[in-house]
């Protein structure tokens, strides 16, 4: 093996290298140097990685158990307005002695490299498709505009007529009647004494 200058996500284990049942916590706060991610969502440059679990020395090596928050950054892939939403992700890997089990991930001399197992285990999770609320109504096809809110599904199937109407129905009713539950105000000042 050659020389190898240890990486920003390397942590330490020569404490507890073949000392079957040891183990330590571990807590690292690192910033991604570059993106990560190459979908519609991604993790930008210089976002905190945590990472919160322990190192466990068993037989074949060392055990990682962590959970990894970040959070990530893009559009929403239906109506392209900017979204950013935490991100948690629990990762296990066993890192084995080199020459024992095979394994993706080896014991490097003193230490363990958490940054592949991690930014892999990121990446996956983040979502295909993502959205900026579970019901978004996307783009009108026709204009390219955002569809209002109250549209509710795209109609994929032809409407049933009644529902149709109802629609109508309750669309117009909104518009042309104002709540008459504007009379906040009225409350709180009852509540003076
Ligand atoms: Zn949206």
């Amino acid at each position: 093996m050659t020389r190898h200058r240890h990486g920003r996500f390397a942590v330490p284990v020569r404490d507890i290298v073949h000392r079957s049942g040891e183990m330590r916590e571990v807590t690292l706060e690192i910033p991604t140097n570059e993106k990560w991610g190459e979908g519609l969502v991604s993790i930008p440059e210089g976002e905190q990685i945590v990472i919160d679990g322990r190192v466990e020395s068993v037989h074949e090596g060392i055990l990682v158990t962590a959970t990894v928050d970040t959070r990530y950054e893009g559009v929403c892939g239906r109506c392209l307005t900017d979204i950013a939403e935490p991100l948690q992700v629990e990762i296990q890997e066993l890192f084995a002695y080199p020459g024992e089990e095979t394994s993706d991930f080896e014991v490097q001399d003193d230490h363990v490299d958490l940054e592949t197992l991690v930014r892999d285990a990121i990446v996956l999770s983040l979502p295909f498709q993502p959205v900026c609320q579970p019901d978004c109504p996307g783009l009108d096809p026709n204009t390219g505009e955002r569809l209002a809110e109250t549209a509710g599904e795209e109609p994929r199937e032809p409407l049933d007529p009644r529902w149709a109407a109802l629609q109508d129905y309750t669309t117009d009713h909104d518009d042309d009647a104002p709540r008459p539950t504007a009379v906040s105000g009225t409350a709180e000042n009852t509540e003076e004494s």
